[in-house]
């Protein structure tokens, strides 16, 4: 009997593919390369490592992974809360940010429904929004990459039903002011989540402070994601969390699995909270590395966007080219292409080190990739 396979979800043919940094092992054994000399500057990585004190933290908890996670991670809402004046009410963990990005696609988009996002937008906000069978509406960004707020505020229509919007933004790197950022706040309509993401927020000396809003419960329709897997160097342990009014939150919890955030993650974090001295030491390096690179660039002639994250993107002509010569030699960067920006490649800033190779062979590669 001649059978066919069980038939997809409509939307899965049209979704977008996640393109993730390669692996430094996998590239080693392309190339034949020893795994110890590839450096990884793909994935906006903390270049200093995890926190010490997390690593004792979570070695320590090795010896009860028989037992499951404190499925609602008390302790780790409680410290979060705290740090920010705000209840453990206010947060919702995931597995990853990626993971409460996906939790507001179940509870908020389907067919029928809108997202507006701006172009050069994260990766995830597409995969998102086709996932659940919303529709993208993306806005053009400005000619210096920066998001068009008054344009995305008037793509809103009433089946509108979030906005995603990462400051500083990756993969540009670039900020929204703060003047747009209360343009937006003031001007997105109760029937919208606004979703600023600020995975990056950690790295900037001035941030705006959204929390006061969540504290006074003014904004209902705001949620701000964060994570453990950029200046907190725990990418590997999946773990991010968003911030919201209480009501939302609980909303949002039904769709989460019971135990999300598993009980080595939930040690780490705790102790990496704890950690200010290797918070302080993965910022000054990032405010080295950042301009290194952006002096660097200037020297060199090449565009650049102005990055206030731990990246920097860069135009190089051929960033395909550029990215497989630097692979070749042993330096993983991004390429652009499946951001729509071909020319460009995004590097992530590493140890003062790592900074210097990636950029001797960046000049190598720009003389023999034509
Ligand atoms: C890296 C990044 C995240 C974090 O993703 P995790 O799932 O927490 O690792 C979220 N948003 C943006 C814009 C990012 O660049």
């Amino acid at each position: 009997m001649q059978r066919s396979e069980p038939s997809f979800n409509s939307q899965l043919a049209t979704l977008p593919v996640y393109v993730p940094g390669r692996p430094i092992e996998e590239v080693a054994r392309e190339h034949g390369l020893d795994p110890a000399t590839v450096i990884k500057v793909a994935s906006n990585e903390n270049p200093l490592g995890p926190s010490p004190q997390a690593m004792v933290a979570m070695q320590r908890m090795l010896g009860s992974v028989h037992l499951y996670p404190d499925g609602s991670a008390f302790h780790l809402k409680e410290r979060l809360a705290t740090r920010f004046g705000l209840v453990p009410g206010n947060i919702l963990l995931g597995n990853g940010s990626n993971e409460v990005l996906e939790m507001i696609g179940h509870a908020f988009l389907g067919p029928g429904t809108e997202v507006v996002v701006s172009q050069h937008c994260f990766a995830v906000y597409p995969i998102v929004t086709a996932l659940f069978g919303a529709k993208l509406v993306t806005v053009p960004a400005w000619p210096d990459f920066g998001a068009d707020i008054e344009g995305m505020l008037a793509a809103i229509t009433p089946a509108t039903r979030v906005l995603f919007l990462a400051n500083p933004n990756n993969p540009t790197g670039n900020l929204v002011s703060r003047e747009d950022i209360s343009r937006l706040l003031a001007g997105v309509p109760s029937h919208v989540l606004l979703v600023l993401d600020e995975a990056y927020v950690e790295f900037l000396d001035d941030p705006v402070d959204c929390l006061p809003l969540l504290r006074s419960e003014v904004m209902p329709n705001l949620m701000l994601v964060r994570t453990f897997s950029k200046v907190y160097g725990l990418a590997g342990l999946r773990l991010g969390y968003g911030m919201a009014v209480p009501r939302v939150i609980s909303g949002l919890e039904k769709t989460r699995q019971p135990f999300n955030i598993n009980s080595v993650a939930q040690a780490g974090a705790l102790a990496a909270l704890e950690d200010s001295a290797h918070l302080e030491k993965t910022r000054q390096n990032n405010r080295d590395g950042l301009a290194f690179f952006h002096t660097a660039f200037h020297g060199m002639d090449l565009s650049y966007v102005k990055s206030y994250a731990n990246f920097v993107l860069v135009r190089v002509g051929d960033g395909a080219g550029v990215f497989a010569y630097l692979q070749k030699h042993g330096v993983i960067a991004r390429p652009m292409g499946s951001y729509g920006l071909g020319e460009w490649l995004r590097i992530s800033v590493g140890s003062p080190a790592e900074n210097k190779r990636c950029l001797e062979l960046l000049k190598q590669a720009l003389a023999a990739v034509k």
